[in-house]
C-alpha cells in the first residue's frame, strides 16, 4: 500500500477532523501506489474494474471534468476512483497482475 507514516500522526490528532473525516483520509493514504519499477505494459489499468488506473502523462476523469495527470513517467492510480478491490476480489488485482511488483 502507498503509506508514508509521517501523514498519520497528523491525520489521526488532528482535532480539527471528525472520526468520518479520519476514516476517509485514512483510506485515500492507504490506496495502492506505483513505483518506479513500472514499465509501461498496461496490465493494471486493463484489469482494474474502477477503470482508477491511467497511463502516464494523460490526464484523468472524475464526474466528467478532466484532471491533469498525476504523474508523468508512470502508470498512475487514482485515489478516488480505487475501491480497494481487494474486498470484493480477495486481492488487489492491479497488484496481483504487475509484472514488475510495482504496485505497493
Ligand atoms: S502492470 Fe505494472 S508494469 Fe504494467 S503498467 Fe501497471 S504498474 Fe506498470
Ligand atoms: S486496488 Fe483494485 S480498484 Fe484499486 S486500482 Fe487496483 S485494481 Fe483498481
Amino acid at each position: 500500500m502507498g503509506f508514508y507514516p509521517l501523514q498519520l500522526p497528523h491525520l489521526l490528532f488532528n482535532p480539527m477532523l471528525t472520526r468520518n473525516m479520519k476514516v476517509k483520509e485514512l483510506n485515500k493514504i492507504m490506496k495502492p501506489q506505483i513505483n518506479s519499477n513500472c514499465i509501461h505494459c498496461g496490465a493494471c489499468a486493463f484489469e482494474c474494474p474502477n477503470e482508477a488506473i491511467f497511463k502516464f502523462n494523460t490526464p484523468y476523469k472524475i464526474a466528467g471534468t478532466e484532471r491533469f495527470p498525476l504523474k508523468k513517467r508512470t502508470y498512475y492510480i487514482v485515489p478516488a476512483l480505487c475501491s480497494l478491490c481487494v474486498e470484493t476480489a480477495g486481492k488487489l488485482l492491479c497488484a496481483d497482475i504487475c509484472p514488475m511488483n510495482a504496485i505497493v
